[in-house]
């Protein structure tokens, strides 16, 4: 027995269709491959279009008529608690799946990424029996006193589709307000990070959610993702992934008129003023580089820095970076595991090499760790703003830090990218956030903080960093379909 398979416990490896595990129709399957090591642990079904049929076709059943379709919002609400319940008894095993499956370390995905799926499951848990209208006090109409109101309603099954990065956190995005507003589910994890999705289905059966509600298949994007995405039953499409991949959603979903959330690629800005205090500001700035080995959406990776302080910031980055321990996802003081796979590793050692080659200042790291697993250091450059590692994201470990001299040089800097995910502002003046929170181009601003999502605040990009919201209570109306009713009473004599 391996290192991995004592320290884990695989869930079942089938496609979850209808309350039910089953092979893919035509036998195909993808690798399991543990990236801190590149050993294969086993193999997943991998769906066809067919399953992809059957999977909808059993939510959209449900939907219509089902035990689902009975249950009152205080029900669902239940259902999904019970379901934060059974993950938070889960969350070493989950946490430790999450660090084999996509060599993050065990430490960020107990103390982070899970956590955040049970608060995100118990915050729409809150909202399921809280969906509600508005009513309009308006003048009689025709003769007749008038009555309208709005009416919020379940869209139908929503497809989800998922990427590797934070599969966990990003599926219970993805279920907690689609079943709080009383949508059934079919889900397509990423080929790189399926198992905590499935050992999500197998919890969502222990919790009694009605077979056909929450469907898992994993399976290929351009395979099992797309039929999803063209599945005449499927009315609602919400995907996290990249902003390619977005496009290619985008114009599948467009001509059907489906519904679609698109949380899409960043390329976010840091901007650190000489008031700020770089004892907060260093480590926070590398969490927000280095997290999930970079391989974050919302990773600060251009960190824009006032020439004044350029020094001292960088020689204090330069400490931190080299602080961090990069090893064994599965060992507790791990800071930083392993990439995803070759191809995200080959990616990443070219933007460092194009980096060298266009002249950036090399400030620490650089280098590829081992010939095992894809493990890099924690990289910083220190360059201008046309380099290429500062306009791409590159999706791995590698910050840029770029001085700048005044506020309409660095906020032209900030927002002279096609992404708009977040940004972060250091400082504690008050006519600098006002004017920096207003005018940068992003879905989220953090000011002297960077962090995770809470899940009562929406998420969002702008440009190409997507469409629509997620979390909060716009998160939940995205996953409703309003109706205005106007009711007419006789005509007065
Ligand atoms: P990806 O776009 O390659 O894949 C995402 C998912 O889409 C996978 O499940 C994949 O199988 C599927 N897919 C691929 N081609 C498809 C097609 N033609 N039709 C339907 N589905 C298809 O992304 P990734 O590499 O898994 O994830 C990294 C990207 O995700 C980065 O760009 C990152 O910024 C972004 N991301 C964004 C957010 C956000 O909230 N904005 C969060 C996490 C990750």
């Amino acid at each position: 027995m391996t290192a991995v398979e004592t320290a884990v416990r695989l869930p079942r490896l089938e496609l979850f269709i209808d309350g039910t595990w089953r092979a893919s129709s035509d036998g195909g399957t993808i690798p399991v491959v543990a990236p801190a090591t590149g050993e294969v642990l086993d193999h997943l079904a991998a769906a066809t279009e067919a399953d992809v049929d059957s999977a909808v076709r059993a939510a959209h059943a449900q939907f219509e008529g089902g035990e689902w379709a009975r249950l009152d919002g205080a029900e669902r609400g239940r259902l999904l608690w019970k379901l934060a319940d059974l993950v938070e008894a889960d969350i070493d095993n989950l946490a430790r799946l999450e660090a084999v499956d996509v060599g993050r370390p065990f430490g960020e995905a107990r103390f982070a990424e899970i956590p955040l799926v049970i608060d995100t499951l118990r915050h729409f848990a809150g909202w399921a029996d809280k969906i509600t209208g508005t009513t309009f006090s308006l003048p009689p109409f025709a003769g007749a006193d008038r009555f309208s109101y709005t009416l919020r309603q379940p869209l139908g099954v929503v497809g989800a589709i998922t990427p590797w990065n934070a599969p966990t956190m990003i599926l219970a995005w993805k279920i907690a307000p689609a079943l709080a507003a009383g949508n059934t589910i079919v889900i397509k994890p990423a080929e790189d990070a399926s198992l905590t999705t499935l050992r999500m289905a197998e919890l969502a059966a222990e919790a009694g959610f009605p077979p056909g509600v929450i469907n898992v298949l994993p399976g290929r994007g351009a395979t099992a993702g797309a039929a999803l995405v063209r599945h005449p039953l499927v009315d609602k499409v919400t995907f996290t992934g990249s902003t390619a991949v977005g496009q290619e959603i985008a114009a599948a979903a467009g001509p059907a008129l489906k519904k679609v959330t698109l949380e899409l690629g960043g390329k976010s800005p840091q901007i650190v003023w000489p008031d700020a205090d770089l004892d907060r500001v260093v480590p926070t700035a590398a969490l927000s580089l280095f997290a999930n080995q970079g391989q974050t959406c919302a990773s600060g990776s251009r960190v824009y820095v006032h020439r004044d302080i350029i020094d001292s910031f960088t020689a204090r980055l330069k400490a931190h970076a080299e602080s961090i321990v990069v090893g064994d996802p599965l060992a507790e003081d791990s800071q930083m595991g392993s990439l995803i796979n070759e191809q995200q590793l080959q990616r990443v050692l070219r933007y460092i090499a194009t980096a060298r080659e266009e002249g950036a200042e090399l400030l620490t790291g650089g280098e590829r760790i081992g010939d095992t697993g894809y493990f890099v250091q924690p990289t910083v450059f220190v360059g201008t703003n046309d380099l290429t590692i500062a306009r791409e994201e590159i999706f791995g470990p590698v910050g840029t830090v770029i001085p700048f001299d005044d506020d309409d040089q660095v906020l032209a800097y900030a927002n002279g990218t096609d992404y708009g995910l977040t940004a972060v502002l250091w400082t504690n003046d008050s006519s600098r956030i006002n004017r920096f929170t207003r005018d940068i181009r992003a879905g989220v601003v953090w000011v002297n903080a960077w962090g995770p999502p809470h899940p009562a605040l929406p998420w969002l990009g702008v440009k190409s960093s997507g469409i629509g919201e997620e979390l909060g209570l716009a998160g939940l109306h995205a996953n409703t379909q309003l109706k205005t009713v106007n009711i007419l009473s006789a005509p007065t004599a």
